[in-house]
């Protein structure tokens, strides 16, 4: 793959495509601007350079020019972390000249989505080289992510980069013993990660809703849980797949009347849950376990979450195994969304290896897919 040590960028101008698919809340403010700081790293190195930037992003999923997904918020925050204006281009054909330029929201050009080759055109005839630091949508071939990526000289952004890298050298020579901890809510999202880790983890940690098909695939009740019907099949394959002690499942579980914060709950000593009740986290002798093997691993992936930590009595078993992520002596890799947003709320976000910016980029990644934006650029 092409870095940033592969072009000539002084004088240039450099289309660079971003991940700033940030959170907005009802009033666009922006709710987490993580992805936008992510990209400065790339940013001023260019800038540094001698390089002139022309951004591009998503927001969203807009069906038309819907006003609410704007960059124009971005746009602002952006200026304030370069100290410099980032002018947004209303339009394709009428971008301004300045220094820091920003396009308007990539995806409300129709073509975006399809990869339309006329559509790359005519981002390229903007730029001189192209550079693609948006790991979280380069598993898209998009326009502005694979058909553009052709048409100009092109390279990795160092968030890019340093993503392919971490999670490849997971899967080609990880620290042993390598522990895999895959939760949240189903099975059939994360078949083709518990497939991967089948081959190459010494040890899978399986939590979240996650368990259920797991446990009806052995016999057990699931009570009222959230159990994907699905993936009861791929958990029985990959039960019968697992080596000897390669695979773990909790043995205790907190459980509750509804999937609310006051809600009746009670602590399960063993894995039946009883009629009118849901398992909705790990109970404490599994996560003790669980950061038992966590503290004793080389490397430490680790991707969803062990329970509805979003509710405050069934968070416990995510935040033991998110203490023990944070002050394991091993490599400590956590990709997912929601993964992310668990360790934010316990404070440990800085406290890992390397936190994924990219959900469904890095689960492909490590299921061994080849993504299309990083693909163009080798
Ligand atoms: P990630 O985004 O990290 O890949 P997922 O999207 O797969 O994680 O799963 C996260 C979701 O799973 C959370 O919203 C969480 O509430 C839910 N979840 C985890 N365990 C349970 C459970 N036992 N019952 C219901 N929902 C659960
Ligand atoms: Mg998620």
């Amino acid at each position: 793959m092409r870095t940033l040590d592969d072009l000539d960028v002084e004088g240039k101008r450099v289309l660079v495509r971003v991940d700033f698919n940030v959170p907005l809340d009802e009033h666009q403010n922006i709710t987490d601007d993580a992805r936008i700081r992510g990209a400065l790293p790339t940013l001023n190195e260019l800038r540094d350079k001698g390089a002139r930037l022309l951004l591009a992003a998503h927001l969203g999923r807009p069906k038309d020019r819907e006003p609410e997904l704007s960059l124009r918020p971005v746009a602002e925050q952006l200026s304030e972390y370069l100290g410099e204006d980032v002018q947004l281009a209303e339009s394709l054909d009428d971008v301004p000249d300045g220094d820091v330029v920003m396009l308007e929201n990539v995806r409300y050009e129709p073509g975006e989505t399809k990869n339309d080759p006329e559509l790359a055109k005519r981002y390229a005839v903007l730029a001189d080289v192209y550079v693609n630091d948006a790991f979280g949508a380069a598993h898209r071939a998009h326009a502005s992510t694979e058909a553009v990526a052709k048409l100009l000289p092109s390279a990795a952004g160092r968030l890019l980069e340093s993503e392919v890298k971490t999670l490849n050298g997971i899967l080609a020579d990880p620290g042993r013993p390598l522990v895999a901890v895959v939760g949240g809510a189903k099975v059939t999202d994360k078949i083709g990660v518990l497939d991967a880790f089948l081959h190459r983890a010494d040890t899978i940690l399986i939590g979240g809703a996650m368990c259920f098909p797991f446990f009806k695939a052995q016999g057990h009740e699931v009570g009222a849980s959230l159990c994907e019907e699905a993936g009861v099949e791929p958990a029985r394959r990959v039960l019968m797949a697992a080596g000897e002690g390669q695979l773990q499942l909790p043995d205790d579980l907190v459980a509750g009347k509804e999937f609310k914060a006051d809600t009746e709950t009670r602590k399960i000593d063993g894995v039946d849950v009883p009629e009118g009740w849901m398992g909705l986290d790990i109970g404490p002798e599994t996560a003790e376990r669980y950061a038992d093997e966590i503290a004793n691993a080389g490397t430490v992936f680790w991707n969803g979450p062990m329970g509805a930590f979003e509710l405050a009595p069934f968070a416990d078993g995510t935040q033991r195994v998110a203490v023990a992520i944070a002050a394991a002596p091993g490599v400590t890799v956590v990709g997912g969304g929601d993964s992310a947003a668990a360790l934010k709320q316990f404070g440990f976000a800085d406290d890992v290896d390397h936190l994924s910016t990219g959900g469904g980029a890095s689960l492909e990644l490590i299921e061994g897919k080849q993504l299309p934006g990083v693909e163009v650029l080798s």
